[in-house]
Order: structure tokens, then C-alpha cells, then sequence
């Protein structure tokens, strides 16, 4: 991709008020890495970030993930975020985003998207709308998918469902009883 793929990201904010990273695009070198950020702005939320193409793809979701495959969760696409966003917690002020960050969840992912039987790269998946992601991290792990449902007419609309996989949980819940940051271990209203 030729153009900048942090030019929305940064237009909405000012990174030097907010605190955010300013960003600068980068390659990754090593396994791609996911994170979830909860994020308690004007409405709480759980923001769902993938590396691709070393950018964070993101999805905010208001309910949070869910280990249980018969829930589908809402995942509302908002613009890439900076790799350096990825262990970004603190309080962002008045303006785009006010509120306070914390990494609720972070590890690498497999892209386990596949085609008719062929694996897709992630950027493709991303843009065909059909995305299979492996999770190694602490709260969540196996596969989910991300759907682009356009559900409402909204083009920012998709979904995101766990896969009945070992990592599947029906009963456990960790987006209300596990609050903390799996890196610094505050809670939003400890920041
Ligand atoms: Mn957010």
C-alpha cells in the first residue's frame, strides 16, 4: 500500500495534547502481534488491534470479546493505529478518544485465514471482509473471526465471534471479571 496508511489517525488527533504515540510506521521483525485495549471514553469499549503491514488494524467493540461462540459481538472498524500503540495505556485528554487506556490484553496471533483450502494473506483478508486469527495471549487464546456484516447499512459494521476451538469458554467472562492490564496490572480507574 503506497499511501499513508496513519494519515486518519493522526488528522483526528493531536498526539503531542493527547499523549498518544505520534507514530511512525514500521516494520515488523518478529511474530505479529495483537492487542486489546480497554478503553472507558464517553462509552466503554474494548478496541480489537491486529498487525498488518506494520500498522495496527482496529476494530472497536463495544461489548468486549467473547469466549463463548454463540455470542456475536459488534466490531465497529475505525482507522489503523500505529504499532507503537500497542503498549499505550494512560489517560488521554480532552478531545478524540478522552478517557483512560489500558492493555487488557497483548500476545502474537497466527493469520489462519484460509480460501478454498489456501491460506490469505492478512492484508487480503482485511479487505475481502473474511478474517481468521489465531490468539496466544493471556485472557484470550485460539481462533476468532472477524466479519465485515455491514449490518445497518454501516460499511464500518462487522463482527466478532469466537471459533469452537480449545480456547472456547462458555461460562467464563473475562471482559467483566478481569479488569486489569496484563501489563501493568491497573485497572482504567486506577489511571
Ligand atoms: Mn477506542
Amino acid at each position: 500500500m503506497s499511501k499513508d496508511r496513519l494519515s486518519t489517525y493522526r488528522g483526528k488527533r493531536d498526539t503531542g495534547a493527547s499523549g498518544e504515540p505520534a507514530g511512525h510506521r514500521r516494520r515488523g521483525h518478529r511474530e505479529a502481534i495483537f492487542v486489546v485495549q480497554r478503553h472507558d471514553a464517553s462509552s466503554l469499549h474494548f478496541d480489537f488491534r491486529l498487525e498488518v503491514d506494520g500498522v495496527l488494524a482496529s476494530w472497536a467493540v463495544p461489548k468486549g470479546p467473547s469466549l463463548d461462540p454463540r455470542d456475536k459481538r459488534l466490531a465497529v472498524q475505525v482507522e489503523d493505529h500505529p504499532l507503537d500503540y500497542a503498549d499505550f495505556e494512560g489517560r488521554i485528554g480532552e478531545g478524540y478518544g478522552e478517557g483512560t487506556v489500558i492493555v487488557w490484553d497483548t500476545g502474537t496471533f497466527d493469520n489462519v485465514t484460509e480460501r478454498k483450502g489456501e491460506p490469505v494473506d492478512l492484508a487480503d483478508a482485511i479487505d475481502a471482509g473474511h478474517v481468521k486469527v489465531a490468539l496466544h495471549g493471556e485472557k484470550l487464546t485460539g481462533a476468532f473471526a472477524l466479519t465485515h456484516t455491514r449490518m445497518g447499512g454501516d460499511e464500518k459494521n462487522w463482527m466478532l465471534v469466537k471459533v469452537d476451538d480449545d480456547g472456547a469458554d462458555r461460562r467464563r467472562k473475562p471482559t467483566s471479571t478481569q479488569n486489569e492490564s496484563v501489563l501493568s496490572g491497573r485497572t482504567n480507574e486506577d489511571l
